[in-house]
């Protein structure tokens, strides 16, 4: 709807030898992907490319956004939240199901803090992780501190 925004749709499957060349020069990375191999391959590259990443996931039945440049000195990098491997047999959208709903709201968050990472407004939301929690239907935020071991984004 917006005439100054420009959108180009790519058909490929973004891997660590990808990432970089498809994300760079962008204003903001959105990621919503439902594997951690994608999400690391993103992260890793939106680190690289010190361009802001917006990370939405959906549990069984929580959601969590984050925003994260770990390239500033007190910000955590994605890998600062999961850890190196975060992978967990079984743990996973194709084995576990999501509710269709939550996704529609995690979804409308992500894009909101797209929004506000281009075009900054209100208190800053890297260093935190938003928690939708629908079995209480509560939200709420936690910090994530930068970890001073991050293999990622650790000087
Ligand atoms: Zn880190």
């Amino acid at each position: 709807l917006n005439p100054h925004v420009e959108a180009a749709a790519r058909l490929v499957r973004v891997d660590s030898v990808n990432a970089g060349a498809l994300l760079a020069g962008h204003d903001a990375i959105l990621d919503g992907t439902d594997n951690f191999a994608t999400r690391l391959a993103v992260a890793d590259a939106a680190l690289r490319l010190r361009i802001p990443l917006i990370a939405a996931a959906v549990g069984e039945f929580e959601g969590q956004l984050g925003v994260f440049r770990g390239w500033e000195a007190d910000k955590p990098c994605y890998r600062c939240f999961t850890g190196a491997d975060p992978e967990r047999p079984g743990i996973n959208c194709a084995e576990q199901g999501v509710l269709g709903a939550l996704t529609g709201v995690m979804g409308s968050l992500a894009a909101l803090e797209t929004i506000r990472a281009i075009v900054p407004f209100g208190e800053d939301s890297a260093g935190k992780l938003l928690i939708a929690d629908t079995l209480a239907l509560r939200f709420r935020t936690l910090a994530l501190p930068k970890d001073p071991g991050c293999l990622a984004c650790a000087a």
